[in-house]
């Protein structure tokens, strides 16, 4: 009998029943059954796929006597005697006692009354763990440990054994057996990999990999098998990427649009400020994609302050010239109506607001807008839109969508998306809900798109028919990643800071006496005119985390320490008109400090401030701390960010974090800061990004690997990009990406 790699698990099972003798696995369900449950793999691929996560090196295997305190080590010795009892906190205790004829070694179980019956006097054990001395006896703290019984070759051979994860009534053992015998009825298993790849890359065969990522022979083999793996897992990885990317940009029909249009001339020269060469350099670099007659997917990266906004404007002018619709999508309330303002203050006198519902017509700015009287009052001195005569018609007609606008005014707002009316619209995830129709639009705009599923911002692209893409983030990811997080897109960077910025000094603070002269660089700014934020990490007392909730230390900061200041309070639990009232209070002036949560983390952007303190700031990650300093030093002052730090002395990440951002303000070193810090896996939510996630390679570590697989990719789509001569680069491409199938075949 033979099997192929689809078989199902329960033939190899049948054959290896009988010789499950754990006590515990022979009463249960049988192996293939529980393995499906626990672990759900239920093809000989999936069995075959579950790589062993790490190896007994017998021929590193220690003797007991040698053990030094302290040392990680293995040894394999042999059970003499199990004894069960309870401790003097009533704890069931099972103690393990080993001998491997050089000296002896304790194991200890604490409530695994079971583990008494897995250990039988005279079977063989390894163990491996960091050596101590407990009681005068020596033990193994992180002890892991593998009955290795009495039967087989597989230990003794002086091979290195493999430990695949085990589950809930299977051991590491009959996993291993199952791995075992499945690769001994398993014909040939045929390469994935075209053969000029696996020459040119140097790779071993597929067959051989799979065999001895499983049981190497030598440390070299199993090298040898994790790379040709590996390799694969990237390989296949990039070629969703490539093929995605160019069916998107050259297959896909899109809107070719027309890009010196009057509208975006008018915007540009109307500017109040000179763009900056990095502005230029990207909006040619956009305005390019946007001219061909396939979908634009172009990222713009731009470090916090480089002014991307005008960028995505120009871009929503060059759609209105060509005559269709332009989206801007943020990730909060307050930012979209931050945008929305700013699209009133930059378009003044080529857009207008669209008109509210008959009854509300002479107050139509300030609703429309929805942010109450505060409305940069330029926009409300504007003509009226009818009579038509001063070209009214011509003007580009702006709306908001958020979940603030409600009634009448979003019945209108839809309808003057629906009828084309409204040229740009603004707004939050509130764009992507269903009964949200564009007549026409062609360009798509995410804002701090890191703050999105890939789903809402493909939802957003639904909204047209192959409209242009432009997403834009601040967070950098190190370079590395976005080879193939953005791998299908096409990126511009902005990398220049509009000129006259001035520099922030960060300072951590950990003294009462470090605070106190925080406070009075607040009082002096305020004093200059100036306004400043305050973080906590948390909006309200009940967590149990500790955290300074805000409205506590508003409170506190109030009656304590700024008495004569004006303060006020912002955070996500209060409705969308306050928190835009309250944000627009800030913005005008009016208050000198704002006490928030992260609510205020992305996007906003009120120059005046210059000083933030950032409470229990060893909470926060990187990038987020990155981003709440970039809410100052956005105008012509010198900006102060303090990062107050309560963190424990031994919490020594936290203080690495606090003296990366204290070092520099440079976001791209920042994020390689906290790749290294943190790992790929919790720098960037890979599910969100819509990818098939990799189980043996990395893309933080195996970053060689990853640029040869890239590489190798991209030729074979260039070659054949639908892979009709590669059937089985299809398939392989189509199992891998089975739950992102849609990422794969759409845009
Ligand atoms: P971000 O890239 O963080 O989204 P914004 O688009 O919010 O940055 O811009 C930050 C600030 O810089 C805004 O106040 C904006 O008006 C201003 N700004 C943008 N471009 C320029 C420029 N070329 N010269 C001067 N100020 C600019
Ligand atoms: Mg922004």
């Amino acid at each position: 009998m033979s099997l192929g790699l689809d078989d199902a698990l329960e033939r190899i099972d049948a054959r290896i029943a009988n010789r499950r003798m754990g006590t515990r696995e022979k009463k249960g369900p049988p192996a293939h059954a529980a393995i499906a449950e626990g672990l759900g793999i239920r093809t000989v691929r999936g069995l075959l796929h579950h790589y062993p996560w790490r190896y007994i090196d017998s021929s590193q295997v220690g003797r007991i006597r040698d053990l030094k305190v302290g040392q990680h080590a293995t040894v394999i010795a042999t059970v003499r005697r199990v004894t069960r009892r309870l401790t003097r906190r009533r704890q069931s205790m099972v103690a393990v006692s080993l001998y491997d004829g050089s000296g002896y070694l304790e194991l200890t179980f604490f409530n695994q009354p079971w583990t008494a019956s897995l250990y039988k006097e005279g079977s063989e054990v390894a163990v491996s763990g960091v050596v101590q001395i407990y009681k005068g006896k020596l033990q193994m703290a992180r002890q892991q440990v593998e009955v290795l019984r009495d039967e087989t070759e597989q230990v003794h051979t002086a091979r290195i054994t493999p430990v695949h994860r085990a589950t809930e009534g299977v051991s590491t053992r009959t996993i291993r057996d199952l791995v075992h015998r499945a690769l001994d009825q398993l014909p040939r298993t045929p390469d994935p990999l075209p053969r000029e790849v696996v020459a040119a890359e140097n790779l071993v065969t597929y067959d051989w990999a799979l065999r001895k990522i499983h049981f190497p022979e030598s440390q070299g083999e199993r090298h040898r098998a994790e790379e040709r793996l590996k390799f694969d897992e990237l390989f296949t990885l990039e070629l969703g990427v490539a093929f995605r990317k160019h069916r998107v940009s050259r297959q896909e029909e899109g809107v070719a649009h027309r890009t010196d249009g009057p509208v975006v001339q008018r915007f540009v020269e109307a500017l109040p400020f000179e763009l900056t060469a990095g502005q230029r350099k990207a909006s040619e670099a956009i305005a390019e994609a946007m001219e061909r007659p396939h979908p634009m997917n172009l990222l713009l990266q731009g470090d916090v302050g480089s002014g991307k906004t005008v960028v995505a404007l120009a871009a929503a002018m060059t759609a209105v010239d060509s005559g269709h619709q332009a989206a801007i999508m943020a990730p909060t309330e307050v930012l979209a109506a931050q945008h929305h303002r700013n699209v009133a203050a930059l378009l003044d006198g080529i857009g207008r607001p669209l008109a509210a519902p008959e009854p509300a017509r002479a107050r139509a700015t300030a609703q429309v807008a929805g942010q109450g009287s505060l409305m940069d009052p330029s926009a409300d001195s504007e003509p009226e839109p009818e009579p038509d005569v001063d070209g009214a018609a011509d003007r580009v007609t702006y709306a908001l969508l958020t979940a603030a606008v409600t009634g009448k005014e979003r019945q209108r707002v839809l309808e003057g998306i629906a009828s084309g009316e409204v040229d740009l619209v603004v707004g939050t995830h509130a764009l992507v809900q269903e009964g949200v129709a564009f007549r026409d639009l062609s360009l798509a705009v995410v804002d701090e798109q890191h703050r999105f599923g890939v789903h809402q911002r493909m939802a957003l692209k639904g909204k047209g028919t192959a409209p242009d893409v432009l997403i834009m983030t601040a967070t950098p990811i190190p370079r590395t990643l976005a080879l193939t997080y953005y791998g299908d897109l096409d990126v511009a960077v902005l990398d220049e800071l509009p000129a006259g910025r001035q520099p922030i000094q960060t300072t951590v603070v950990r003294t009462a006496l470090e605070r106190g002269a925080a406070y009075d660089v607040v009082r002096r700014e305020v004093q200059a005119g100036r306004q400043a934020f305050v973080v906590c990490a948390a909006i309200d007392e009940g967590n149990r985390l500790q955290v300074k909730a805000a409205e506590q230390e508003a409170e506190r900061l109030k009656t304590e320490v700024f008495p004569d200041l004006e303060l006020e309070v912002l955070h996500g639990r209060m409705r969308p008109a306050e928190k835009g009232r309250r944000m627009e209070e800030f913005r005008a002036g009016l208050t000198h400090l704002l006490i928030s949560t992260t609510v205020i983390e992305v996007g906003v952007d009120v120059p005046n401030a210059t000083v933030m303190l950032v409470e229990n700031a060893e909470r926060f990650g990187l990038a987020q701390l990155h981003q709440l300093r970039g809410r100052i030093g956005r105008g012509e002052h010198p900006s102060h960010c303090f990062l107050f730090d309560e963190s424990e002395a031994e919490n020594e990440e936290a203080r690495a974090r606090l003296v990366a951002m204290a070092a520099t303000t440079d976001g791209f070193a920042l994020a390689d800061e906290d790749l290294r810090l943190r790992g790929e896996g919790t720098l960037f939510d890979i599910r969100q990004s819509g990818m098939p996630d990799l189980q043996l390679a990395r893309l933080d570590q195996d970053i060689e690997l990853v640029k040869r697989a890239r590489s190798r990719a991209f030729a074979v789509i260039d070659d054949d990009p639908e892979l009709q001569r590669h059937p089985g680069l299809r398939s392989e491409l189509e199992t891998r990406f089975a739950d992102s199938i849609d990422w794969l075949f759409h845009s």
